[in-house]
């Protein structure tokens, strides 16, 4: 179909329509060998994003965004790129005027002369903080347990995937049950037994070395992976089972003795998945229900 160049297209007003997106545009010229680029134009969008007006970034180098968390080695290939004709796409830290922090998302093209030789490079400018750290935040969530802020099922999943680099590091298994939760619930209601289940949360984290992982493994049953710890996981779990027995959980229905069992397992020439160890930790615990609960067994 024939393109039609009517009036109004002839008309369109080019400045304001870039002043009218969200993105900023920032053009700049290509430089020379002794000096860096300098910028030649910028939308409305560049001035709100980093705080800067116009006058102030005409004619200065678009490196005055940058500061010391700006990543070298993504400008060192945003030059090779532009170098080598290619265009460029990358995200960084960058400045405002007000020396705030943002992560800068950006995409840079070369204009070219009539000899095909660039003249101008224009950049298309995207804050992308808000997003990154709702990607982080979505990121951290689908881990955690929301009840008790531990690390939850999926994310020992995670670890213990064969493929991965820590589940090779996994010495040692804890799996800790509480005993008689249900009558818990029963007695005192659901919310204190959650209650129950965070500060549960809490003194098992309190009773483990710093590299070991404290997770919810499911409803009222929590697991420790001793990782890059070669300490014998039966010491740790007897001391698991004494530090909740010994002390009343305080709760809003007043201070209740909590008692767990706990089962223990460590890798063996057998047993070195780190899936495995977990499962005889998890039938040395069924060993300490059976024989009475409030206590821990070691798998044999
Ligand atoms: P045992 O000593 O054999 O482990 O007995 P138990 O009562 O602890 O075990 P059982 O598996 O019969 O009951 C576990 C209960 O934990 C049942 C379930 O309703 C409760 N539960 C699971 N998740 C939660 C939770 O997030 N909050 C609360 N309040 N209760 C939970
Ligand atoms: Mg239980
Ligand atoms: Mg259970």
């Amino acid at each position: 179909m024939p393109v039609r160049t009517s009036p109004a297209v002839m008309a369109f007003p080019k400045s304001a329509a870039l002043d009218a997106l969200a993105d900023g545009i920032m053009a700049t010229n290509t430089g020379t060998p002794t000096e860096p680029p300098t910028v030649v134009y910028v939308n409305d969008a560049v001035c709100e994003m980093t705080g800067y007006a116009r006058e102030e970034l005409l004619g200065r180098s678009p490196g005055i965004l940058q500061g010391p968390a700006t990543d070298q080695v993504v400008i060192a290939r945003l030059r090779a790129d532009l170098d080598a004709g290619r265009s460029f796409a990358g995200q960084t830290v960058n400045y405002r005027k007000d020396g705030s922090a943002f992560l800068m998302e950006w995409s840079i093209a070369a204009i070219d002369d009539e000899d095909g030789r660039p003249a101008y490079f224009v950049a298309v400018q995207r804050d992308a903080t808000v997003p990154a750290f709702r990607l982080m935040r979505a990121e951290h969530d689908a881990r955690t347990d929301a009840l008790t802020g531990l690390p939850n099922r999926a994310h020992v999943d995670e670890i213990l995937d064969s493929g991965s680099w820590l589940s090779t590091r996994v010495h040692s298994a804890i799996v800790v049950d509480v005993d008689h939760f249900k009558a818990i619930n029963d007695q005192h209601g659901h919310l204190v037994g959650d209650e129950v289940l965070r500060l549960m949360a809490r003194r098992l984290t309190a009773s483990v070395r710093g590299g070991d992982l404290v997770a919810r493994w499911g409803g009222e049953e929590f697991c420790v992976l001793m990782i890059g710890d070669r300490n014998d996981p039966s010491v740790l779990g007897a001391r698991i089972v004494t530090a909740v027995a010994d002390t009343e959980f305080e709760t809003s229905a007043g201070p209740l003795t909590v008692t767990v069992s706990a089962g223990s397992a460590s890798a063996t020439t057998e047993l070195d998945r780190a899936v495995d160890i977990l499962r005889a930790a998890d039938e040395a615990l069924f060993r300490a229900k059976r024989s009475g609960r409030n206590r821990a067994e070691h798998a044999s």
